[in-house]
Parts: structure tokens; sequence; C-alpha cells
């Protein structure tokens, strides 16, 4: 559990980011680099803040105490690029009962071809997989939380509520205002339109 994972960002109890309330956490980094991507700056190996896999068990567990939490996601950035840190996270999330929700540039095929124990670890912790590359040029208009059409909704599990209503209603952008270190920003995630990927951006105001 003191496995390091390099976070570009947390938000403990969000509902843009998979079906009902769920504690998101993105990643610092991808190998990949899909045209359109909206989260640049979480592109760089570079610049995460670290924590241990333990510090962020606790604040999973403050949240879900807190805000009876229905899930974990993880999107990045590329989260099966800390795919070790990650499946010990996902595996304290099921031990609380939630559902873990994971967002892959990679197919499905693609991770499994690779054979690493880490990759698998995670995918066997893993209930919901939406996986393959973001492609602006195939927009999607009817599955929320879903950039683009060539991405696939996979149920990994049982515990995965096939035929959730909540994955065909309208996406969602929610908008916070923060107080960091004595200076005011603003907040966006979730998806600002149909066809649009996730985004997380911050903007200073202070
Ligand atoms: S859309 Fe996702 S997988 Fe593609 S470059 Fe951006 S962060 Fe990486």
């Amino acid at each position: 559990m003191s496995t390091l994972l390099s976070v570009a960002q947390m938000i403990p109890c969000t509902e843009a980011e998979g079906p009902g309330k769920r504690f998101a956490l993105w990643v610092q980094g991808c190998p990949l680099r899909c045209a359109g991507c909206c989260n640049l700056e979480m592109l760089p190996f570079e610049g995460g803040q670290n924590y241990t896999v333990e510090a962020i068990c606790a604040l999973l567990a403050k949240s879900y105490q807190e805000n009876g939490l229905e899930g974990l996601t993880l999107l990045g950035g590329e989260p099966t690029s800390q795919a070790r840190g990650l499946s010990e996270l996902a595996r304290f999330a099921q031990g609380l009962g939630l559902d873990v929700l994971l967002f892959s540039g990679y197919t499905h095929n693609d991770l499994l071809r690779r054979g690493d124990p880490d990759i698998q670890a995670l995918l066997a912790e893993t209930d919901i997989l939406v996986d393959g590359p973001f492609d602006r040029e195939q927009p999607e208009t009817t599955r929320r939380f879903i950039g683009s059409t060539n991405q696939r909704l996979e149920y990994l599990s049982s515990k995965a509520k096939r035929g959730d209503h909540r994955w065909n209603e309208r996406n969602t952008l929610e908008i916070r205002l923060e107080h960091l270190e004595g200076s005011l920003s603003l907040t966006v995630n979730g998806f600002p339109s149909a066809g649009s990927m996730g985004l997380w951006k911050r903007l200073p105001l202070l």
C-alpha cells in the first residue's frame, strides 16, 4: 500500500464522471496523443503530485462515509500506466463495496495482449471499462460519459449494473470554487457537450 501514484487531480465526490456519486482520480501522464485531447496538461509524466496509495485510500474512505459514494472512477492521463498502484486502490474500493469504473485510451484487447501482471490485476478489480482512444472524428452523442463512438463500454464483473439508465442521460459539467494556498480558483470537470471528451480544468481567479 506504500506504492506511489502520480496524481493530476482528485475530486472526493463528483456526479459527472460516471453513474452516481463517485470519487474520481485523474493520473498524471499518458503515452498516447489523441487528436482533440482536452487534458493536455495531464499528458507529461512529470508534474503530478505524488501520493501513497494508503493516503488516497484514507481520502476515499472519508468521502465514502461523508457522501455515501457509489463508486471509484479512474481516468487521466492513462490509468494503466500506473496500474500497480491503481490496482491496490481499486481493491480497497471493492472492499468498501464500491464499483470501479476505468477509462483507458487502450482497447481491452491491447491491454490483455500486453500480458502485464499489474494491468491484469487492475482489470481484475474493474467492474466497468470504457476503452479505446478518443477520436474527435467520431463524436458520441448518445452514451453519457463517453467521448467517441469507437470507445466501448464493457462490463467486466457481475457487480456492474447492466442497462443502467444513467448512461443514457445528458452529460453534465461541474463547476467549483476552490481556495488553495491563499488563491481562489475555478475548477471545471465533466463533459461540456455531446461528443466532447471528459475534461478537468483549473482557472486561477485571484
Ligand atoms: S484522450 Fe485520454 S488517452 Fe488520449 S491522449 Fe488524452 S489522456 Fe491520453
